[in-house]
């Protein structure tokens, strides 16, 4: 795949590749949404989410970023987020489902913990988890209906590691699914030119 599409000869007229914030990055000065350029080099670092220029729209172009810092940048601040989901969120958005799912699988822990130090009896131990299963699966139907969410079921909400693993793993498509359950706005704002990559230029509007 990688050789066809770096085959200068094709370059051209290769379809735009799928990108984790392309459409979902937008201009901090004009709104309009952030665009891949630049080749695709070995290193994947020369490539930018730029405000493309447009004749008709003079106040657009200009407005430049790293596509692959900012990739990681934002990668790094949704994982951080199913780490420590907020509490305090309403119910009726994926907070509520997701924090617990959190509880759930501490409590599962908890049972696991409790039997090993013989707290509990296998026969408790069991119907514990069992009851937990069920609340897990009350809450995917709850996750279901909430929109967008679906993206998150699997994920092992509150483990870094874990999440990494089960992030790197997706496909694009649904990475970005996930972004823009947690994310309403991924404003990039003007930064000075030649600067290395600023994080204060990302601006993240979480979903409450
Ligand atoms: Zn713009």
């Amino acid at each position: 795949m990688r050789a066809i599409l770096t085959d200068p000869a094709r370059r051209r007229s290769t379809p735009a590749l799928p990108t984790l914030l392309g459409g979902i990055a937008r201009c901090g000065k004009c709104g309009a949404g952030l665009t891949i350029t630049g080749k695709l080099s070995p290193a994947g670092e020369t490539r930018r989410y730029a405000c493309q220029k447009n004749p008709s729209r003079p106040e657009r172009g200009g407005l430049s970023i790293n596509a692959a810092h900012l990739d990681a940048y934002v990668t790094e601040r949704v994982l951080h987020r199913l780490t420590h989901p907020r509490v305090g969120a309403g119910n009726a958005s994926a907070s509520g489902p997701l924090r617990q799912v959190v509880k759930i699988n501490t409590r599962i822990g908890q049972l696991d913990q409790d039997y090993q130090d013989r707290v509990i009896t296998r026969g408790e131990h069991r119907s514990g988890v069992e009851a937990a299963a069920a609340a897990l699966r009350d809450v995917e139907r709850r996750l279901v209906t909430a929109k967008g969410a679906i993206a998150l079921y699997a994920a092992p909400i509150g483990n870094r590691h874990a999440l990494q693993a089960w992030w790197d793993a997706l496909d694009v498509t649904d990475q970005r699914a996930v972004i823009t359950t947690l994310i309403t706005r991924l404003r990039i704002v003007p930064g000075r030119p030649g600067r290395s990559f600023d994080p204060g230029r990302v601006r993240i509007t979480y979903r409450p």
